[in-house]
């Protein structure tokens, strides 16, 4: 699943939720449950570091329509505060992943593995990779998240 999913649907959980503790709980389960879904990715286990700027896209990306959104809006600092917290939260399972694949920190494993279960489809299969048809689910949630930030109080 992309960041840019990740970060809005976190952004718009912590734009929605008061208590800083729980946007970090909820946007930590999130990002689990929305990595359910079938979706493409476009890093796979052959990924190396010459494709680090797929991620540097997506984040940059990701965070600057938030950034635009929080911009326009001008939300209270305890919301903008909440919505860094729940895009955190919600990239820190992708954030283990990395830290195991590209940093080689082995002891991260069980949870990668863990992680990497949830997936609908392998590592390696077709419907994992990166195009349209897969990802539909990806753009769904994050217009519905968009929506949600943009017309949150
Ligand atoms: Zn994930």
């Amino acid at each position: 699943m992309i960041l840019t999913t990740h970060i809005l649907s976190g952004a718009a959980l912590g734009a929605n939720i008061q208590n800083p503790w729980l946007v970090a709980g909820l946007s930590t389960v999130l990002h689990f449950i929305l990595d359910l879904f079938p979706h493409g990715d476009y890093l796979d286990q052959k990924s190396t570091w010459r494709d680090f700027w797929k991620v540097i896209i997506d984040l940059a990306f990701g965070l600057g329509i938030v950034f635009i959104i929080i911009l326009f809006r001008d939300p209270a600092p305890q919301t903008i505060l909440n919505i860094a917290i729940g895009i955190f939260f919600s990239l820190l399972p992708d954030g283990t992943t990395f830290l195991y694949l590209f940093m080689k920190m082995k002891f991260i494993k069980p949870l990668k593995t863990f992680h990497e279960n949830l997936h609908y489809y392998k590592n390696g299969a077709p419907e994992r990779e990166f195009r349209l048809k897969n990802n539909l689910g990806d753009i769904f949630i994050s217009l519905v998240s968009l929506i949600i930030l943009i017309f949150s109080r």
